[in-house]
């Protein structure tokens, strides 16, 4: 039996409550009450739908990744804008460290939301760079150097998912 979510267990449970649900509905529903709170107390008429507390749980989680979201780019601004003109060095240790950040905040999915934020907080230094001291807008070099700060970030959020996996076996 698929699992279902709290949205499409809401829906069904009216049905469920007329007796009008197919029979796979009804054991879907059954299924999902039994590991859910929310849910139960939609079916019990506690809760309704629009203040699920899973819900908003959500949107919270939302709105703090948001924020890390921005948070990130401003750092990531923040740490190319501080060394551009300098050497790689300092930038090839700020990656890493963007990296791990990036993991605490995304898990996995850090390995293509850096890239993504990279590039844009990257294209954005140059265009205001551009803007303001009339430099030279080299698309095929941002883009190199991009995918070279990426495997830097990446090498930070295998690090700390590899520290976090084995962190977590101890336990
Ligand atoms: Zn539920």
């Amino acid at each position: 039996m698929n699992k279902i979510t709290c949205d499409l267990c809401m829906d069904l449970i009216p049905l469920v409550r007329d007796g009008i649900a197919s029979n796979e509905s009804k054991k879907a529903v059954e299924l999902h009450m039994k590991s859910c709170v929310a849910c139960n107390a939609f079916y019990s008429g506690e809760l309704p739908p629009t203040v699920n507390a899973e819900k908003a749980f959500q949107k919270f989680r939302r709105k703090v990744q948001f924020f890390s979201i921005l948070l990130m780019m401003f750092g990531i601004f923040f740490g190319l804008g501080l060394t551009a003109g300098a050497d790689m060095f300092y930038n090839s240790f700020i990656m890493p460290v963007i990296g791990i950040l990036g993991y605490m905040i995304f898990r996995w999915k850090a390995l293509y939301n850096l890239p993504i934020l990279l590039l844009i907080t990257h294209s954005a230094i140059n265009i205001l760079g551009f803007m303001k001291e009339r430099e030279n807008l080299d698309f095929a070099s941002m883009l190199i150097w991009t995918i070279f700060y990426c495997i830097f970030a990446w090498i930070g959020v295998f690090i700390a998912g590899l520290l976090h996996y084995a962190f977590r076996k101890e336990e």
